[in-house]
């Protein structure tokens, strides 16, 4: 299995000021999975993202991606490698209209026609940007602009997508078409791993998780095996 993983974590340990929320977290994401990663307020979920993303340096741990050490490298080499993180809260640029938002997303694209190529294609994923283009992302819905901070993602034209609580705040009409989506964009090839707080809704579009608890990785496995355990039906399904 180990030939066909796409990111590998490997005893990641990362913090803030000296404090730890990541302690010794190990992770694999094979390509072409969706996988999730699941646990409670203040885990470490973010972190873990947000490590990977290159916005914040590991204390210690390897992460590899497509074979390439990538732990200590910044943002901007992390995209071009072809990682993208969709992060918690969306952050757009709210007074810039849909399209100036996209554009943004593909500024490691220097081709013009390449960044035209990609825009057609999150316009063909999510029609609502195309028809909202001129608009400014501030005055969408929070369904919309979380398809917007989607596609913003998408414009770097990434192999891995990372995604930040994309249910949050967010009518559930409008979480089932987002999760859609994303199971049609993972289905023409893009890998995925999504964090979240709504478990059912992500063991349900995931075929493997990982459970994080007060920075430690508790438990993984098949998606649907997980939603059967004990400690996933006490702990988040209420059950
Ligand atoms: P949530 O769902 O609330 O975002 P999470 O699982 O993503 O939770 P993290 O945001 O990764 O959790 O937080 C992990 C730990 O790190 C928590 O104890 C949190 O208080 C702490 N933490 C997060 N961000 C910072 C920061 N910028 N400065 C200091 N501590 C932080």
């Amino acid at each position: 299995m180990a030939a066909s993983a796409l990111l590998t974590v490997d005893d990641l340990t990362a913090g803030y000021g000296g404090l730890p929320a990541l302690r010794g977290v190990s992770l694999e994401v094979r390509a072409g999975e969706i996988v999730a990663l699941v646990g409670a307020n203040g885990a470490g979920k973010t972190t873990l993202l947000k490590t990977i993303a290159g916005l914040l340096p590991p204390e210690s741990g390897r992460i590899t991606f497509e074979g390439q050490r990538l732990d200590g490298r910044p943002a901007h080499a992390v995209v071009r490698a072809g990682i993208a993180l969709v992060p918690e809260g969306r952050r757009l640029f709210a007074k810039l209209t849909v399209r100036e938002n996209l554009l943004l997303g593909a500024y490691v694209q220097r081709d013009e026609r390449t960044r035209r190529q990609a825009l057609d294609e999150v316009f063909a994923l999510f029609p609502i940007l195309a028809e909202r283009a001129g608009q400014t992302a501030g005055t969408m819905s929070g369904g919309e602009q979380q398809m917007l901070a989607i596609a913003r993602g998408l414009m770097s034209r990434p192999r891995l997508l990372l995604l930040d609580e994309p249910s949050l705040g967010i009518m559930p009409r409008l979480v089932s078409r987002i999760y859609d989506t994303l199971a049609a964009i993972n289905r023409q090839g893009l890998t995925v791993l999504l964090v979240e707080q709504n478990v059912h809704a992500a063991l349900a579009l995931a075929s493997r998780a990982y459970v994080i608890q007060t920075g430690r990785m508790v438990l993984d496995g098949p998606a649907q095996e997980l939603l059967g355990t004990e400690v996933v039906r006490r702990a988040f399904l209420g059950l």
